[in-house]
C-alpha cells in the first residue's frame, strides 16, 4: 500500500495533522506508539488549552483520539525505526518489521523525559526513580520524596504529589526558578514542599528501593544528603528522533530544524511539528497549531508534485 501521507506520533501534533489531513482527502496513515504523548504523564489540569477552562490531561487527550477516529484516516499502533527515501517516496520501517510507503511525512513523535544520568538512577527506576508522577505518584502516601528539576514540570510534579506526600524537596540546579508565577504561589500554599537551589544532584542511594540522594551545593561546594524514598525526574525533554538522523537537521538540543512558514525540514516532502521541532514554546495549543500547518503544507506539496 502505498499512502500519500505518514504521520507519525499521536500526541496533540499528529493527530491533529491526522484531522486536517482526512479533511484534506489525503490517503493516510497515522503510526504511532500511544496516544497522549506527554499527556498521558500530566499529572495536574490543564487550563490554558482555549473552549476549557479546565480539563485533565488525559480527558482532552481523548477528546482528540475520539475525533481523529472519527475521521477517514488509518491507524496503526507500531514504533517506527527508520524513515528512508527512496526516490520519489518516503519508505518507513516499523517495530513488527513492516516497510510502508509514502509521497509525504509529517513527524510528530514529541519528547521523552530526559534522563538525570547520576550512579544509582537506572538501577532504581520502578524502585523510587520515576518520570512519571500521575503514574508513580500514588505509591509515595505519607512519604519524602524529591522533584528534580525547577521548571514547570517539576513544580506541576510537586503540586500533585503535595496531596500524597509527607513531604517534597525541589531541586533546582541553577540560582533561580523557572516555574510560571501561578505555579510558584500554588507551591507556596501546599505548606510542604522545601526548594534547593544551587542544588546538582549526584547519585541516587538505596538497597531494593531509594533510600536518599546526595547533590553538591554549588555555592559552598559541599555534598549533602536527603533522606527521600521517591525521586521524580522532572529536568526537560529529549526530543524523539532516533528514526530519522540522515534526512533532517538538528539544532544542539537534537530539535528538528524547520522552515516556520510550512514546518517542512531540509528534505522536501518531510515535514516536522510539535515538541520535536525548534519551536521555542512547546504546549498543547502550539503544537496542535503546527500539526494543522504541516498537514496543509503536506497537502500543497503533494499537489504541486502531482502537477509536475
Ligand atoms: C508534566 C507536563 C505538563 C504539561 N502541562 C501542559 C499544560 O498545562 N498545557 C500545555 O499546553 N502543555 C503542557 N505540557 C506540554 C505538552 O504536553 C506538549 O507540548 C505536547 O504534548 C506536545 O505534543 P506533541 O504531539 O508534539 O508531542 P508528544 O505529546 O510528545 O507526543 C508524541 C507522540 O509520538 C509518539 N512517538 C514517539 N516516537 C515514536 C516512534 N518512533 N514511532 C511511533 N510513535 C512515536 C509517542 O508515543 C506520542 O504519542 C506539559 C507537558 C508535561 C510533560
Amino acid at each position: 500500500m502505498n499512502y500519500d501521507l505518514i504521520i507519525i506520533g499521536g500526541g496533540p501534533a499528529g493527530i491533529t495533522a491526522g484531522i486536517y489531513a482526512a479533511r484534506q482527502k489525503l490517503n493516510t496513515l497515522l503510526i504511532t506508539k500511544n496516544f497522549g504523548g506527554q499527556l498521558n504523564n500530566k499529572a495536574v489540569a490543564v487550563e490554558n488549552y482555549p473552549g476549557f477552562e479546565r480539563i485533565s490531561g488525559l480527558e482532552l487527550i481523548q477528546r482528540f483520539e475520539s475525533h481523529l477516529k472519527k475521521q477517514e484516516i488509518e491507524i496503526k499502533i507500531d514504533e517506527v525505526l527508520k524513515v528512508e527515501k527512496k526516490t520519489d517516496n518516503f519508505v518507513i520501517v516499523t517495530k513488527d518489521k513492516q516497510k510502508i510507503e509514502s509521497r509525504a511525512v509529517i513527524i510528530a513523535s514529541g519528547a521523552d523525559p530526559r534522563p538525570l544520568e547520576v550512579p544509582g538512577e537506572k538501577e532504581f527506576i520502578g524502585k523510587g526513580v520515576s518520570y512519571c508522577v500521575l503514574c508513580d505518584g500514588p505509591f509515595f502516601k505519607n512519604k519524602t520524596v524529591a522533584v528534580i528539576g525547577g521548571g514547570n514540570a517539576g513544580f506541576e510534579a510537586a503540586i500533585f504529589l503535595s496531596n500524597i506526600a509527607k513531604k517534597i524537596y525541589i531541586l533546582e540546579n541553577s540560582p533561580q526558578i523557572r516555574a510560571f508565577a501561578d505555579n510558584q504561589e500554588k507551591i507556596k500554599k501546599t505548606g510542604k514542599t522545601e526548594i534547593i537551589i544551587n542544588a546538582v544532584l549526584k547519585e541516587i542511594k538505596g538497597d531494593k528501593f531509594v533510600k536518599s540522594t546526595i547533590y553538591q551545593d554549588m555555592i559552598t561546594k559541599e555534598l549533602k544528603t536527603l533522606e527521600v524514598e521517591g525521586v521524580f525526574v522532572e529536568i526537560g525533554n529529549q526530543p524523539a528522533t532516533s528514526f530519522v538522523k540522515d534526512l533532517v537537521d538538528f539544532n544542539e538540543r537534537d530539535e528538528i530544524k524547520v522552515d516556520f512558514e510550512t514546518f517542512q525540514t531540509r528534505t522536501p516532502g518531510l515535514f516536522a511539528a510539535g515538541d520535536v521541532n525548534l519551536g521555542r514554546y512547546k504546549q498543547i495549543v502550539t503544537a496542535a497549531g503546527e500539526g494543522a500547518k504541516a498537514a496543509l503544507a503536506a497537502s500543497n506539496y503533494l499537489q504541486e508534485i502531482n502537477s509536475i
